[in-house]
């Protein structure tokens, strides 16, 4: 199908979705202070809402002081224990879904959603996606691991619509040579002008295509990586492979759009969707995240687990979007030494730069002392680098830590089918 008349059809298919997506342009073009202003505004009416119409904010959020720093926190604990109390009381049940989240530590979120958030949440990945230059009607490849989305008709839509849209779904469940041998034959037939995936899935992908020396199609403008921290050396291997950009995304499927990365490199707070804090605590900037948009099931002030900060000064894109900056960390990613320093994930991901042949690691602690490191790996480390792993670990970490190398065929991802790269006791 011609991209145009593919698009023709899919508007005609999804009305609401491109008239919210004219509006989220309009937004695009505000200057920094209107854009400021609507935010405030839209906060504002949010926290009148969920005070009105949500039972576990009615009984929460009664000394509003017009300011965001003045509310609760809203903790996963509480998302977990509150389900019921957080859906607007006037939402119709037969409309509404539960969503579910494997998150990044393993444990289970259940979340509220109807087909408005959906199409919201679509809006909000199309106009993310024109910042690399794509265009509706092209072509989006999803490599998608989450295994409550992979099964029939696609992560996203429907089968149908996944063909008007132009887009395909592939279960990245897992990473057998054959299963990235498909994908590769895929896009080199297919040719989709996006990848859009999890950073351990594209890494893996990208790898495959170094190793196989396969040419990727020129449609391809670029690869977006999502759900999982994205590090320098992953974004080099995609680049190289795929020979086209690498954008960052930062969402998460209770609230998504938080950000996303433009063509100079500039990560892109989606202001008018979203309102980030950024909140000094034990040491971590942690980010919170109120949802503008989200009438059924409002989360406001919402503690993600990440870490990140907000950057002062403007971007070269042009964009009115106000920049931000990840941080290495989520909870429960710190190692804890025996001599109860709390070491951040960066410094054991440092350890391994240059092993090259190394196709997948976890640094798992299993006590104070004890550190595993298992590797999908197609031979054995030499003795003398796994004695020098030893070695820097005693002498980076702490001295009383003694490290097992694994080889192992895979290894399990959370419920969600992130990759962990470092499970501390911090
Ligand atoms: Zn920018």
């Amino acid at each position: 199908m011609i991209p145009n008349m593919r698009l023709w059809l899919h508007r005609r298919r999804y009305p609401g979705r491109y008239a919210r997506l004219e509006s989220l342009l309009h937004n695009q073009a505000l200057s920094p202070e209107a854009l400021g202003d609507y935010q405030r505004e839209a906060f504002a009416a949010l926290v009148r809402h969920a005070t009105a119409h949500v039972p576990y904010y009615a009984q929460r959020l009664g000394g509003w002081e017009d300011r965001p720093e003045s509310l609760p926190l809203l903790t996963k604990e509480a998302v977990r224990t509150h389900l019921d109390d957080l859906l607007n009381r006037h939402a119709e049940r037969s409309q509404t879904g539960l969503g579910h989240t494997g998150g990044s530590t393993g444990q289970p979120l259940a979340f509220w959603y109807d087909e408005i958030k959906h199409e919201e949440m679509r809006a909000g990945m199309m106009r993310g996606f024109m910042m690399s230059g794509w265009r509706p009607g092209q072509k989006v490849l999803y490599l998608w691991g989450a295994r409550q989305d992979v099964g029939k008709g696609g992560v996203f839509g429907h089968r149908l619509a996944d063909a008007i849209a132009g887009e395909r779904t592939v279960a990245a469940l897992e990473y057998s040579e054959e299963r990235l041998a498909g994908w590769t034959r895929l896009i080199r037939r297919w040719r989709p002008v996006l990848l859009y995936g999890y950073a351990s899935a594209l890494t893996q992908l990208a790898r495959h295509v170094i190793d196989q020396r396969q040419a990727m199609p020129d449609s391809l403008l670029g690869a977006y990586s999502t759900a999982e921290m994205l590090h320098d050396d992953q974004r080099a291997l995609m680049r190289e492979a795929f020979g086209c950009r690498v954008f960052n995304q930062y969402g998460c499927r209770e609230v998504p759009n938080i950000a996303w990365e433009c063509r100079h490199g500039g990560m892109h707070v989606m202001s008018d969707l979203v309102q980030l804090e950024s909140a000094h605590e034990d040491g971590e900037n942690r980010l919170l995240v109120t949802s503008l948009t989200n009438r059924l099931m409002p989360f406001i002030r919402y503690d993600l687990g990440d870490s990140g900060r907000l950057l002062e000064g403007e971007c070269p894109c042009g964009s009115p979007f106000p920049l931000m900056e990840m941080g290495m960390c989520r909870q429960n990613d710190l190692i804890l030494t025996p001599g109860g320093r709390r070491l951040h994930p960066a410094a054991f991901n440092r350890l391994l730069y240059g092993l090259t042949q190394i196709r997948q690691y976890q640094w798992r602690q299993e006590t104070p002392e004890r550190m595993v490191l298992n590797l999908v790996c197609p031979e054995r480390l030499p003795d003398a680098v796994a004695g020098e792993l030893h070695a820097a670990l005693r002498r980076e970490a702490d001295p009383a830590m003694t490290l097992e190398v694994r080889y192992v065929q895979e290894i399990p991802r959370t419920a969600s089918g992130k990759h962990r790269f470092v499970i501390g006791l911090g």
